[in-house]
C-alpha cells in the first residue's frame, strides 16, 4: 500500500538539494538520468552571459544560477487544466522537488485572442490545489518564479530585430496561399520567396513599419531564414512575428505584431535559465527550430550560455476522457455539463469535486510513469490510484442508494413498542483510534431494494422468505415475506428480529448467517440527494474516430438518486470522502453540500467496474 501522505519535504518545488532517486525511491526514467547526468557533469555550472551586463536585466531570474535544476510548467491560460496537465505539473515540479531545484509557473500568454483572465487564476489555483508552489526561499534568496510570457515582449522584438541584422530573419509579403505552396510538403523542397534576399536594412525598415501599425493583419510576416529544402518542414523558414490587431489580457493594445509560439517559447525558457524544457512529444520536430534559434541568440549575447535544451514525453491519453482544452471548452459552451467544475470533466477542478484528491493524482502519475511513446493508459488506474490512498484514510458509513422499507414485525414484543436499541461500529477497520460511530435500530429499517428477492438465484444470500442474515452492526433476523403494489414493485419487506444476536454482544455468534446486509434506521437517517457519476463518453477513445466527440457522449453519466444516509453524516462538512460500505468512495459535494441539504457525489464504486 502506498502512503497517500505527501513526502516529507513537502510536495514543493522547493526542497533543500538532495541527491534525488536513491533516498526518494521514486523509479528511475529517462528524464531523470538525463538530470542526474547534467547535474554530475555540471553541464549548467558553466552558464555565463555572453553579452553585455545590461543584458542580465531582460533575464527573468537574474543572475545565473548554476548548481540549480530549473524547470518550467508553461500552460497557455485558453481554458482550465485537465488530469493531462496534472502528469506535466507533477513531473516537472516533482523533479525540481526532487533535485532541489525549482519549477517555475509560466503563462504562455502569446496568442491574445483566447487567453483569459479567468483561466490564469483557475491555473494558478490547481496549480496549488495539487501542493506545488513556485516560491523559493533557497540560498539564492527569495525568488517568486511566476511568470507571464507576455512580459517578454520587449525582448522578444529586440531579439527578432538582433535575427534581422545578423541576417538571419525577413519580412515576407507573400499571401498566405503563397507561403502554402512554396514551402513544399514531406517530398518536395520548399521554394525560396522572392522577398527572402531583402537586405537586414529593408528588412529592419519594414518590420518596424509592422511594428508602428503601417501594415494590414495578415499582409506580412517575420520569417527565419533557415532552410527551405531542410526535410524537417519546421526549418522551412518559419514565421516568428505575425501582424495582429488584438487587445492582449496582460499588454492591452500595446502591441499590434505578435511572436509566434515557437519563437516565444524557446526565449522565455533561455531568459528564465531553464535547464531542462520538458514538453510533450508533438514538440520533437520543433526541436532543431528551438536549437537553432536559441543557438543564435546566444552568437548575439542576448542570453546566456549553455542555453536549455528541450526533451520530449508521451503525453497522457485516457481512456473515455478528453484531454484537450478545446474540446472541453466545448463542452462548457454548449451546456453538455453544468461547467468546468462538473465531476465528470477530467478537470482538476471537476476531479477535485469529484472527490478525487492530491494526493490519488500524485500517485496515478507516479505510477504511469514518463516515457517516449504514446499509448492510453486505462481509466482503472486513476481509480485505482484514488481506492489506494483513499481506502487508509475514509472514513466507513452506511448509506442506501435505492432504499426500500424493511419492517420488523415481532419488534415491539421482543423490543418494546417504540423502543430504540443503540448500535456502533468503527469509524475505520483499521484505525480504533478514529473511535466510533453510532446510530439506532428500530422497528423500520431502510435497506437496499436489491437486498430481497421473492425467489433467490443460486448463490443469493440475502433476503428472501425463511432465509435469516444478519444487519450488519445489528441483529440478526429472518425474512417473513414482502408487500408489493399493483405493478409488482416490492413496497415493503418483512422480518422478525431474533433476540439477543446484536454485534458485539455475547449471543451474537449464536447463530451463523451467510448474508450481512447494510441498513439505516428509518427513525435517524439523514435524506440525501446523491450524484451517480459515469463516464462521460461512451467510447474508450473519445474524439479519435469518425465519429463527433459530441456523439460520443454517454447519455446516462449522471443519475440523481434520494438516498437515506447514516445521521452522522448530516453535519459532515463540504468536501469530506466517505467510503459507504459496499457501495464505494462518495464526497459531500463542496458546492451544494449545505446544512439542512445533504449531497454526496459518488467518486468511484469499490471495484473496478471499468473492464466490463
Ligand atoms: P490542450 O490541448 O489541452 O490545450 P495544450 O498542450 O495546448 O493542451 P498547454 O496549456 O499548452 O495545453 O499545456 C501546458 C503543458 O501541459 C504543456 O507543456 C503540455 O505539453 C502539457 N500537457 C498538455 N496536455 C497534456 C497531456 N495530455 N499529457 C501530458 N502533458 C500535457
Ligand atoms: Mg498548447
Amino acid at each position: 500500500m502506498t502512503s497517500p501522505a505527501p513526502s516529507k519535504a513537502g510536495p514543493k518545488g522547493t526542497a533543500a538539494a538532495a541527491p534525488a532517486d536513491k533516498e526518494n525511491h521514486k523509479p528511475s526514467n529517462f528524464l531523470r538520468q538525463i538530470i542526474e547526468k547534467d547535474l554530475a557533469e555540471g553541464t549548467y555550472a558553466t552558464r555565463r552571459w555572453g553579452g553585455s551586463p545590461g543584458d542580465a536585466a531582460h533575464h527573468a531570474s537574474g543572475q545565473p544560477d548554476p548548481a540549480r535544476v530549473r524547470l518550467r510548467f508553461p500552460p497557455e491560460p485558453n481554458g482550465y487544466l485537465h488530469i493531462g496537465h496534472a502528469k506535466s505539473i507533477y513531473l516537472n515540479f516533482g523533479l525540481a522537488r526532487d533535485y532541489g531545484g525549482v519549477c517555475h509557473l509560466r503563462f504562455d500568454d502569446t496568442n491574445p485572442e483566447k487567453e483569459d483572465t479567468e483561466y490564469v487564476s483557475s491555473i494558478i489555483e490547481a496549480v496549488k490545489w495539487l501542493g506545488f508552489d513556485w516560491e523559493n526561499n533557497g540560498p539564492s534568496g527569495n525568488e517568486c518564479n511566476l511568470y507571464q510570457a507576455s512580459d517578454y515582449f520587449d525582448f522578444m522584438y529586440r531579439a527578432a530585430e538582433y535575427l534581422i541584422e545578423s541576417g538571419n530573419a525577413y519580412v515576407d509579403e507573400q499571401t498566405a496561399e503563397e507561403m502554402r505552396l512554396s514551402r513544399g510538403d514531406f517530398g518536395h523542397p520548399g521554394t525560396n520567396s522572392p522577398f527572402r534576399s531583402r537586405t537586414p536594412e529593408q528588412n529592419l525598415a519594414r518590420f518596424r513599419e509592422m511594428r508602428d501599425g503601417l501594415h494590414e493583419d495578415g499582409s506580412m510576416v517575420l520569417r527565419a531564414k533557415i532552410d527551405m529544402a531542410s526535410p524537417n518542414i519546421n526549418m522551412r523558414d518559419p514565421a516568428i512575428y505575425r501582424i495582429r490587431r488584438a487587445h492582449h489580457h496582460n499588454t492591452g493594445d500595446k502591441w499590434c505584431i505578435y511572436p509566434m509560439y515557437t519563437f516565444a517559447h524557446p526565449i522565455e525558457d533561455a531568459l528564465e535559465q531553464i535547464t531542462h524544457s520538458i514538453c510533450t512529444l508533438e514538440f520533437e520536430d520543433q526541436r532543431p527550430f528551438y536549437d537553432w534559434l536559441l543557438d543564435r541568440l546566444c552568437e548575439g549575447g542576448l542570453v546566456a550560455t549553455p542555453h536549455p535544451h528541450q526533451y520530449e514525453f508521451a503525453r497522457l491519453n485516457l481512456t473515455y476522457v478528453l484531454t484537450s482544452k478545446r474540446k472541453l471548452a466545448q463542452l462548457v459552451y454548449d451546456h453538455k455539463v453544468t461547467g468546468w467544475d462538473d465531476p465528470r470533466m477530467p478537470t482538476i477542478v471537476g476531479l477535485r469535486r469529484r472527490g478525487y484528491t492530491p494526493e490519488a493524482l500524485h500517485l496515478f502519475a507516479e505510477r504511469i510513469g514518463v516515457t517516449k511513446s504514446d499509448s492510453w493508459i486505462d481509466y482503472s488506474t486513476l481509480e485505482g490510484a484514488l481506492r489506494d490512498t483513499l481506502d487508509p484514510i475514509a472514513p466507513r458509513a452506511m448509506a442506501v442508494l435505492d432504499p426500500v422499507k424493511l419492517v420488523l414485525t415481532n419488534w415491539d414484543t421482543v423490543m418494546g413498542a417504540g423502543k430504540l436499541d443503540d448500535c456502533s461500529a468503527p469509524v475505520h477497520p483499521h484505525h480504533p483510534e478514529l473511535g466510533k460511530r453510532s446510530f439506532k435500530i428500530g422497528k423500520e429499517v431502510w435497506i437496499e431494494r436489491t437486498d430481497f428477492e421473492e425467489t433467490p438465484p443460486k448463490g443469493f444470500f440475502r433476503l428472501f422468505p425463511g432465509n435469516k442474515v444478519r444487519l450488519k452492526y445489528g441483529h440478526v433476523i429472518e425474512c417473513t415475506g414482502a408487500t408489493r403494489d399493483a405493478n409488482g414493485q416490492v413496497t415493503e419487506v418483512q422480518a422478525t428480529l431474533i433476540p439477543d444476536t446484536k454485534s458485539g454482544t455475547p449471543g451474537s455468534d449464536a447463530i451463523k448467517v451467510k448474508g450481512v446486509i447494510t441498513w439505516v434506521g428509518v427513525n435517524d437517517a439523514v435524506q440525501a440527494e446523491v450524484r451517480l457519476y459515469d463516464r462521460l463518453f461512451k467510447e474508450a477513445h473519445p474524439g479519435t474516430g469518425e465519429k463527433d466527440f459530441m456523439e460520443e457522449l454517454n447519455p446516462d453519466s449522471l443519475k440523481v438518486v434520494t438516498a437515506y444516509v447514516e445521521p452522522s453524516l448530516a453535519s459532515a462538512p463540504a468536501g469530506q470522502r466517505f467510503q459507504f460500505e459496499r457501495h464505494g468512495y462518495f464526497v459531500t459535494d463542496i458546492v451544494d453540500h449545505k446544512p439542512g441539504k445533504t449531497v454526496f457525489n459518488r467518486v468511484t464504486g469499490m471495484k473496478d467496474s471499468w473492464g466490463k
